[in-house]
Order: C-alpha cells, then structure tokens, then sequence
C-alpha cells in the first residue's frame, strides 16, 4: 500500500482506507480491481430557472459505487463543492457504512454542483425536480433509494417522491429522509446526530471516562450538529462550541443549546448569539475538550492542523472529515477517532426502518425507532472494537474498513462478481 499524501482528493483519501483494509483482509486482486472503482456513474446537465428569469446551468451525479448486498441507498447533497470526485468518495464511504452496520443495502450517492444558499424556495423545488427526471431512470424502490444530506432535507425528499411518481406511480419507499406526513419515520431527522452521540459515548467510556459533565465541540450545526448538540446536552455534555459556514461561537460554561437554535432560526446564523464569545473555526477545532465532532465539510482535519487537536475523542458527524495523513497523526498520538462509517451510520439505519416500515406499510412508534437504532449502533461499535482488539496496531477506523470490505466481498463472491 502506498503510503499517504497530502494532496489526496476525497475518493483517493476513501480508497487508501479501503486498500489497507484490503490488505488486512486478504482479499483478491480482482475484488480491489472492482472495489476501488464505482459501478455506475452518471452525469446529468441540470438548467435551473431562477426566479427573475434568468437560466442557469449546473451539473449533477447519481454515483452507484457498489450494489452486492443491496439496492444503491444513499443521500444527495446540493454543494458548490460536490463534484463528481466527492460524490464517488461519499458514495464508496455509503458501501462501507451500510456492510459495517449490517444493512441489506449497496452503496451510492448524489451531488448537485450548486450553492443553494441564495435559493428561493421555488427555485429549490424546480433544480430538484429538474434533476430528479434526469436521474430517474437508475432510482427505485429495489434499486436506488436516495435520502437527504447537506443542504437538502425531508422537503427535498417529498418533491423527489412527487416527481418519481407523476413517472412511475405513487412509490413510498423511493426515498427515505421523508416527512412522517409522507411516510416518513419517527426518530429519522435525529437519528445521525444521535448516532454520532451514542458512539462517541461508548469511545468516552473505553477509555475510562465518565459522560456526566465531558466537554463537546461540534463544527456544524445543521441537522447532524444541532441535533447531536441537543441529544448532547441531554446525556450531561457541556456543550462548550459550535459553529456553522458565518463562524463558530463559544462559551465555557456550556452554551445554551435552546438559545443557540433560536438565534439560527432568527438570524439564519450561530454567530453573536447572546451569552457567546465568538471564535474562528480553526480555533474551534482546536479547543481542549473531551470530544471534537466535525459535522460539517469533509478535508477539515489535515496534516497542517492535526497537531493543534486538542481532544481526546474525534467523532466523525461529518463524512471524511479528517484525511489519511491526520489520521495517522492523530492515531499516533493516542487520540481515539470514531471514524464516520460508524459515527454517523444512525441516518442510514433509520433509513432503512423507513423503507422496512413503508415495505409493510407499518408505522413504529419513536421508542422502537430509538431502542432499534442504539441496539444496532451499540452492536456495530462491540463488533469494530472486538476486531481491533484481535487485530494488534490498528485503529477503529481500521478495523471498521476491514469488517465492512470482508462483508462486501463475501456478498459479491456469492454473487460471482468476483
Ligand atoms: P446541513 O446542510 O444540514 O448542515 C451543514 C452545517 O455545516 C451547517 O450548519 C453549515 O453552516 C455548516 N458548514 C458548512 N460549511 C462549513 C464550514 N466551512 N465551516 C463550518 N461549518 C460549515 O448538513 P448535514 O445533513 O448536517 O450534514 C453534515 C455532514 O454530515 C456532511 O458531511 C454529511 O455528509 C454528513 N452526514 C449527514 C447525514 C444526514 O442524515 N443528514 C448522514 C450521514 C452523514
């Protein structure tokens, strides 16, 4: 395996996990070949109609990386950064995370080249319809199954449903992510911040330390952020910074989580709110906490500023937010990173209780939705550090790829893709 770089883009970064996965799991030559690739790209020219008239054309991706164990499950992300580089890169991390948790489904995902921040919301409902028929033909209920991700929501995901059926019948399960009013599920809008709670908690205890009381930074305070905040705050956390794409604000004695969403819904932004000192992101990654969790962008955490992490306890909210170089740093230096594919699998698994409901047509009350949800997180995390106590010098990040990679290439071989 060769060693890693510094200037690795998203889907190098993601496969340089995966080859050293490989290489602990022995597999074959031909299942890297197949691996370390995507099966299904495409490409699609989205015009988009602004509301003063004006056209404006942008691209979009639907990237189906690996289809083994399941129909492609994935959400779609409208980011000025979401190349297709990304897109491969979250739609191979969507392979792993889904194997790792043990879910019937493959991996994909889906970008929109586009800052929507100026968006009206007519303007956000035509660009989604618009990319929806584009990339419809490779959706469906047993093939492709999108769900939200950043900058999309359950209002995104109820044109999607909208404009799949005027094409192909009224159809529940084609995305996930849902209003409850659509058939969405209960606990599904939380369910990745509180995943990424519920495992930083079990890396806090490993190493012998108490969650009444610890201290959390989180970059980002969209849905993962806020919302992992919020579940935070009510495990005993000290909610000390957040942040969002305006800045990041702090305060020692913990940040008032209620006034934080409040002033974000006032003012569309965390900065100034009342009772808050304001601080750079840099400076918020860098703070000495008990737990940092990204939740915002991928390629936070780098080479040029591992070494002013201060936590004990990186949770990865976000998707690759810290790359192949950091991770080894930080690794060396003892500090303990959930890795995403874990961290923040709690979208994806209550993904899956909406699909398994709108199957059966069966609504789960938000008691089952929450016990489902821990029990398999809790059991993913056991398996991960199970396989990294066998396994000597490997980190979880380490352990999780390879679980993932072993379950993926048994289901392609079965298969005989391999
Ligand atoms: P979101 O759009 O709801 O929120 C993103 C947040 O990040 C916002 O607060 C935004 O202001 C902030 N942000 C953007 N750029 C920033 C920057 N440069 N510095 C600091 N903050 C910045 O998105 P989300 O759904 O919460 O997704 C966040 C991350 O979690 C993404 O990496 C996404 O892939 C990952 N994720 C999301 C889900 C899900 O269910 N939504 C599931 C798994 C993983």
């Amino acid at each position: 395996m060769q060693p890693p770089k510094a200037d690795m883009g998203p889907f190098e970064a993601v496969n340089h996990f995966f080859h050293h996965a490989a290489e602990i799991t022995r597999i074959s030559d031909s299942a890297i070949d197949v691996l370390s690739g995507t099966y299904r790209e495409l490409q699609v020219q989205v015009p988009v109609r602004h509301d003063d008239g004006r056209m404006e054309v942008v691209y979009g991706y639907r990237v189906q990386h690996n289809g083994a164990r399941g129909p492609y499950k994935g959400g779609i992300r409208y980011h000025a950064e979401a190349d297709l580089d990304e897109v491969r890169a979250l739609a191979s991390l969507m392979t792993w995370k889904t194997a790792l948790v043990d879910l019937p489904f493959g991996g994909a995902k889906g970008g929109v080249q586009i800052d929507p921040s100026h968006m009206s919301p007519a303007e956000l409902e035509r660009l989604t319809r618009r990319y929806t028929g584009q990339i419809s033909s490779v959706l469906g209920p047993t093939r492709d199954i999108p769900a939200p991700d950043m900058n999309t929501d359950a209002q995104t995901m109820s044109w999607i449903l909208d404009e799949y059926g005027r094409k192909y019948g009224h159809t529940n399960q084609i995305v996930t992510g849902k209003p409850i009013a659509l058939g969405g599920s209960q606990g599904r809008e939380e369910a990745t911040g509180r995943g990424a709670v519920v495992t930083g908690d079990a890396a806090l205890r490993d190493l012998g330390r108490d969650v009444e009381g610890a201290t959390l930074a989180i970059q980002g305070f969209g849905n993962v952020g806020s919302w992992a905040a919020r579940l935070a705050r009510d495990r005993g956390y000290r909610v000390v910074a957040v942040s969002d794409v305006h800045g990041a604000i702090h305060a020692d004695q913990g940040l008032d989580i209620g006034e934080v969403r409040a002033h974000l819904a006032e003012t569309g932004s965390v900065v100034d709110c009342p009772g808050s000192e304001p601080i750079s992101n840099d400076e918020l990654l860098g703070l000495d906490v008990d737990v940092l969790m990204p939740a915002a962008l991928g390629g936070v955490i780098t080479d040029e500023n591992a070494g002013d992490i201060r936590a004990d306890v990186i949770v990865e909210g976000a998707n690759h937010p810290v790359t192949p170089l950091a991770d080894a740093e930080l690794t060396e230096r003892g500090i303990v990173v959930v890795p995403d594919i874990l961290a923040n699998a709690g979208g994806v698994i209550v993904s899956y209780f909406e699909w398994v409901q709108n199957n059966q047509e069966l609504h789960w009350s938000h008691d089952d939705v929450v016990g489902r949800l821990e029990h398999k997180l809790d059991q993913a995390y056991r398996t991960v550090r199970d396989f990294q106590d066998r396994h000597e010098g490997i980190n979880l990040r380490q352990a999780a790829f390879a679980l993932a990679v072993d379950r993926v290439v048994e289901a392609a071989s079965l298969r005989g893709y391999l």
